[in-house]
C-alpha cells in the first residue's frame, strides 16, 4: 500500500464528520461544479463516492447520487441521496430553478427544509412550523407523518449518524 491519494483522505475525513454545513470540495470540479476524482481507480465525482461509501451501493431504482443542499460542490454525506430520476427532478424544482416559490402548499419547501421541519417538531408545534415555514398546518402534519416527501424520509434514515439517534 502506498501512500493515500489526498482526494482520499478527504473524503474519509468529510465522512467522519457530524456536521449540518457544507464541506465543499477544495480539488478539481467537473464543469457543472460537481466535485471530481480519480480516488476510486477512475474519473468519477466525488460526492458519487461519498454516497457509495456512506449509503452503499445504489439501486437500480435510486441511481442518482444528489444533493439535498443543492450545492453540487458538497460532499457532506448527510446531504446526499441515492435519488431516482424523478426524484432528481423534484430537486431540481426544489432548487429554484424550474419554478419554486410558484407553488402552493408544502411544494415549494426544500429538502433541506423538510429535514428542518422533521428536526424541529420535536420541540415545536405544528402551527409553529407551519407559520415559521410559511406552508399550512395541513402541510405539516403531512410531511411529519410521512404521506409527503416520504421518500426523503427513507433516505435520510440510513444518513442519520449514531449521534444523532435518539
Ligand atoms: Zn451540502
Amino acid at each position: 500500500m502506498g501512500r493515500k491519494p489526498l482526494h482520499m483522505l478527504f473524503i474519509e475525513q468529510a465522512l467522519a464528520q457530524d456536521t449540518n454545513e457544507c464541506i465543499v470540495w477544495p480539488f478539481a470540479k467537473t464543469k457543472d461544479g460537481y466535485g471530481t476524482t480519480a480516488a476510486c481507480g477512475k474519473g468519477t465525482t466525488a460526492h458519487r463516492v461519498v454516497a457509495i461509501l456512506a449509503h452503499g451501493q445504489p439501486t437500480s431504482a435510486r441511481p442518482h447520487a444528489a444533493h439535498l443542499c443543492h450545492n453540487r460542490a458538497c460532499i457532506n454525506r448527510r446531504h446526499i441521496v441515492w435519488a431516482s430520476r424523478q426524484e432528481n427532478c423534484q430537486h431540481s424544482v426544489a432548487d429554484g430553478r424550474f419554478g419554486r416559490g410558484t407553488q402552493i402548499g408544502s411544494a415549494k419547501l426544500t429538502e433541506a427544509e423538510v429535514l428542518q421541519i422533521r428536526a424541529l417538531s420535536k420541540n415545536m408545534k405544528q402551527s409553529q412550523l407551519a407559520r415559521q415555514f410559511g406552508v399550512n398546518q395541513t402541510a405539516i402534519g403531512k410531511i411529519l407523518r410521512g404521506e409527503r416527501w416520504g421518500w426523503l424520509e427513507q433516505n435520510t434514515q440510513q444518513v442519520g449518524s449514531p449521534a444523532n439517534i435518539e
